[in-house]
């Protein structure tokens, strides 16, 4: 398979496929490619793992207690040959750079950086190139812009215009201490007045446009996007303002806006008031989950400030491992109402395939964070939080409570064996099997043969997919933007990602739109509509093409972001496939299969760290 390369969009058409395919690319930071081979040449893991781990010499490994799980007998395994750790109790290890990512809840550059400060590599200042460069200073621009912004609806907030929101404000018991850290801001009634501010304060408008705080219909609709709303902005983890929400104040609709997606902010990558809570996350080993900006403010105005907050949406994948940087203990924390019990479902899989040990506190009398912790404050709060039941046993007392007496314990198991085959990790769903067999008093080795071949009859168990009808959207996404946009289709094919696709249905297609565009020379939805495929792709295709595409100056972007999903995709696919098989060869004694696949694991981190993939990184 052909490497990815992750090639920097540039602004003029053209330039992201002609000018920078197969140039060596430097890594966020600029770390120059050879600067990690030399880390990586010269790493000891034993070493670095003892700083944290004491090791004791088990044939030619070591083994020791796992860091990153509660255990009595050593699982974690470091193997100086290979430069790798792993345990298999949980599943967690690595290479040197990941273990020190992991250990010390930092990102990839800031690994290399250490390692590289410690072996006294220097690492020389490398001028990014040009396309790079460009989107770091849009990047700046932005962050300029919603710091300006933020200026400006805090400075509204404590003028006459924000009397209403501070009282607001006041009304739910916010203290000025809560408005101060969070910096709450209010934009005031009218259609231009952020837009002015920030026009006479000479922003260009094509940054206030990409901004998303300045909508842009048409030539004569100009207008600010928050009107008469309480502003809350939202930090990523270096506590760059990266978008914003609003709450409205004068019966508006709807009651709450977030900014929309723009160069600093995707949907499901952040986490609402992280930055300023992480260091209380960290040092009390536990988080608590809520939903809304102001169950978050609440919990924080009385005193519990190990909080963090979806953003309006539902738990995603990338949320649920930025926070198991910081802990892995989590506390959900959501309404009671059948919303709430969706969310807390739907998370469910997720936290279980990060390691994330999750209770589910059920607050008495359908009342919301907000109300519950005003009405009988922190301690009250705590003593429900310590005596929540764990996801698991939530889980399974929810189908419990739903099941019919009579029908009993078949349904239930069967219920049970379905949930089961949707964990994607195998040791979080051996971890399952136990308890569910506990609780249910079945017989863990039967409960377990039944998950199995449940998993067997159905193809492979995770996710569970019939033809087409699981499409991912990402990569269906990458095929729709290379019909509409066919020169970028020698880009796509020389990168070899469409071989990364998971869907057979959707490499197929992507192969017949790359042979169609080399005989034709382009390609179009129409052609396409006369492929056979399997699971509706086309017609899903043809949904996605009736609306406008993209517009031009965000095309490479497009290309860059979906192919760097469904890369990174592909290798969370192929570490899960590994550890599967880690398992069932520690499981069989298998010691040389064991070593077969922990060398196989290690060229993968190789290649992934050579990719540039920055898992975890924000
Ligand atoms: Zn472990």
């Amino acid at each position: 398979m052909e490497m990815f390369r992750i090639v920097p969009p540039g602004n003029a058409a053209g330039s992201f496929a002609e000018g920078t395919a197969g140039k060596a690319v430097t890594l966020k930071g600029h770390i120059p490619q050879d600067v990690i081979e030399e880390i990586r040449s010269r790493s000891n893991i034993v070493e670095l793992v003892s700083e944290y781990v004491t090791l004791k010499k088990a044939g030619k490994n070591y083994v020791g207690l796992c860091p990153f799980h509660q255990e009595k007998t050593p699982s974690f395994t470091v193997n100086p040959d290979k430069q790798i750790c792993y345990c298999f109790g949980c599943g967690e290890g690595g290479n040197e750079i990941s273990f020190l990512m992991k250990i010390q809840n930092i990102s990839f550059p800031e690994a290399v950086r250490k390692l590289a400060a410690r072996r006294g590599i220097v690492i020389p200042e490398e001028r990014p190139a040009g396309g790079e460069r460009r989107r770091d200073e849009e990047r700046a621009g932005l962050i300029k812009v919603n710091r300006l912004a933020q200026g400006f609806f805090e400075k509204n907030m404590m003028s006459g215009k924000g009397k209403q929101a501070r009282e607001y404000l006041a009304g739910r018991g916010m203290s000025d201490s809560v408005v101060k850290t969070f910096a709450l801001g209010y934009a005031p009634e009218g259609w231009r007045n952020l837009r002015d501010h920030l026009t006479a304060l000479r922003v260009p408008d094509e940054l206030l446009r990409k901004s998303g705080l300045v909508v842009f219909k048409n030539e004569r609709q100009v207008y600010d996007r928050f009107r008469n709303r309480i502003i809350f902005p939202i930090e990523n983890l270096s506590g760059e303002i990266v978008a914003f929400g609003g709450r409205e104040l004068g019966g508006g609709e709807p009651k709450y806006l977030n900014s929309p997606e723009t160069p600093l902010y995707v949907k499901g990558d952040n986490l609402y008031g992280l930055f300023r809570t992480k260091d209380e996350i960290r040092s009390k080993d536990m988080a608590i989950l809520v939903e809304g900006y102001f169950d978050l403010l609440a919990l924080w105005n009385a005193g519990v400030q190990n909080v963090f907050a979806t953003l309006g949406t539902a738990l995603t994948r990338r949320q649920a491992s930025l926070i198991g940087r910081f802990t892995r203990n989590v506390a959900l924390l959501f309404d009671g109402d059948a919303a709430g019990r969706a969310a807390v479902e739907r998370s469910l899989p997720l936290f279980l395939e990060e390691g994330i040990a999750a209770r589910v506190v059920i607050l008495p009398d359908g009342s919301d964070p907000d109300d519950y912790v005003r009405k009988y404050g922190r301690e009250s709060l705590e003593g429900l939080i310590h005596k929540a039941p764990t996801m698991v046993d939530y889980y399974i007392d929810g189908i419990m409570n739903n099941a019919d007496r009579f029908e009993g314990t078949t349904r239930l198991a069967r219920e049970t064996i379905a949930f089961i085959r949707n964990i994607p990790d195998v040791i979080q769903r051996n971890l399952f099997i136990k308890r569910c067999a506990e609780k249910l008093g079945l017989d863990q080795g039967m409960l377990k043969e039944e998950v199995n071949r449940e998993s067997r009859r159905g193809g492979p168990a995770v996710p569970e997919r019939r033809p087409g009808s699981t499409v991912d959207p990402v990569e269906l996404y990458l095929l729709y933007l290379m019909i509409e946009f066919p020169r970028k289709i020698p880009f796509v094919r020389e990168s070899g990602i469409l071989e990364c696709c998971n869907e057979p249905a959707l490499r197929t297609l992507g192969g017949r739109i790359v042979e169609i565009f080399e005989k034709r020379g382009t390609v179009t939805m129409a052609e396409i509509m006369n492929e056979q495929t399997e699971g509706g792709v086309t017609d899903r295709l043809l949904a996605m093409a009736v609306n406008d595409p993209p517009e031009e100056a965000i095309v490479d972007r497009m290309f860059h972001d979906t192919m760097k999903k469904i890369k990174t995709h592909w290798y969370r696919e192929r570490h899960r496939a590994l550890k599967r098989r880690l398992v069932e060869a520690h499981e069989r004694r298998d010691a040389q299969q064991c070593d077969n696949l922990l060398m196989e694991k290690a060229q993968l981190l190789n290649q992934e760290q050579k990719d540039h993939i920055l898992r975890g990184e924000q």
